[in-house]
């Protein structure tokens, strides 16, 4: 039998939804509780209303927000890259062939080292807050390497996404088609029964646009449904193609044009921008604000990968979407939470709502504001995931 628990003493509770709250886009009360029971929150709203529990937790004048949803993340892999980091830092720029080095150390590894580092870094996640997260492959490229990521990140998540297409293998070099067909082919039907959504990286040197539409449309064949990642290192048809494709996230959005700003404006796919990325590679800064202001979703999310964003912070990408990209700090704990959930279409997350899965974070500050007013420091001292502690 579950019990109920009220966190009562909130300074600044981040709702997700205006009928809870002021209206405002994170629905926040101020002098606030949250009643959770068993996996689900079952009420919200100003303290001095909340209902009888069985427990209590005194929030301490502190913040509550719905835990982060980090809709883009590449975790399974072997090796770093910390010399290309470096080599970068020092003048050279990124391409998409620095995959390769991954390439060769995922398919090194054992099944227990890929998990090892799997969960090193969820662990990490989730002592920042982050509840949910999607993960790919792409650093096997072989049938039998692509269906072992995968297998290995469904025992951890539920959104798990196949990304055969993140660069034409290197044993295909002089045969990009022949990849392709093994891509939607032998390889799909490998790797669809452990994922639920298909990628492909849409971009010079990996795959155009033709390509990328065989890879999401094969993949939907088979059940899956299109991410993808777009217009990240220049101008192109990744992001029309999505829009197109009714996918749910075009992921970077770095180099837009006023067509495919409005594009996602008048779609259902979210705009996912990956800061990290950028700051990683010393890359001009996504326009966070420009599709903001047109009327697109627009989420945030750490893309962690050893390559181009190592970090596993999403309160690290809030701070920069603020300083950076034109957010206001409403804005970007929105599309931390509910922006994330959006573009992995859930509705039982992002939110602290009746009926909500109760997966909460308690910042050690008063207010939600604080994760871009304080960066770099370790905000986040208390999560719940599904109703359970477990920070
Ligand atoms: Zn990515």
């Amino acid at each position: 039998m579950s019990s109920s628990t009220a966190i009562t003493n909130i300074a600044t509770l981040v709702t997700n939804d205006p009928s809870l709250g002021d209206n405002s886009p994170l629905g926040l009360v101020q002098d606030a509780a949250v009643v959770i029971d068993g996996d689900q929150v079952v009420w919200a709203g100003e303290s001095r209303k909340a209902p009888a529990t069985d427990n209590r937790v005194d929030a301490g004048g502190r913040a509550v927000l719905p835990g982060f949803v980090d809709s883009h993340s590449h975790l399974v892999f072997a090796g770093d890259r910390t010399q290309e980091f470096n080599a970068r830092m020092s003048g050279r720029a990124y391409s998409a062939g620095g995959i390769r080095t991954t390439v060769a150390a995922t398919r090194a590894a054992t099944d227990a080292e890929l998990e090892a580092n799997l969960t090193r870094y969820l662990d990490e996640a989730l002592r920042q807050g982050t509840t949910t997260f999607e993960t790919k492959s792409g650093y096997g490229l072989t049938t039998e390497d692509e269906a072992r990521a995968l297998r290995i990140a469904a025992a951890h998540t539920d959104e798990v996404t196949y990304l055969g297409a993140h660069i034409v293998s290197p044993d295909f070099a002089d045969d990009p088609a022949a990849y392709v067909a093994l891509v939607t082919g032998e390889m799909l039907d490998a790797c669809a029964p452990y994922a639920r959504w298909i990628d492909v990286f849409c971009e010079k040197g990996a795959f155009d646009g033709d390509q990328a539409r065989a890879v999401l449309t094969a993949g939907r064949a088979k059940g899956l449904h299109p991410r993808i990642h777009a217009n990240q290192l220049s101008y192109g048809p990744g992001v029309q193609l999505a829009v197109e494709l009714d996918a749910a996230s075009a992921d970077h959005c770095t180099h837009l044009t006023d067509a495919d700003v409005d594009a996602l404006a008048g779609s259902r796919t979210v705009a996912t921008l990956l800061p990290g990325a950028e700051f990683s590679t010393r890359a001009e800064w996504p326009d966070a604000r420009r599709l903001l202001d047109a009327g697109a979703t627009v989420a945030l999310s750490t893309d962690c990968n050893p390559g181009s964003s190592f970090t596993s912070s999403v309160p690290f990408c809030i701070a920069l979407a603020v300083r950076e990209m034109g957010m206001t700090p409403d804005e970007a704990v929105w599309s931390a939470t509910a922006g994330g959930a959006r573009a992995l279409r859930r509705d039982d997350i992002g939110r602290l709502a009746p009926g909500a899965r109760a997966d909460l974070l308690l910042l050690n500050a008063p207010s939600h504001v604080h994760l871009a007013y304080r960066p770099g420091v370790p905000l986040v001292t208390g999560v719940w995931r599904r109703g359970v502690r477990v920070v």
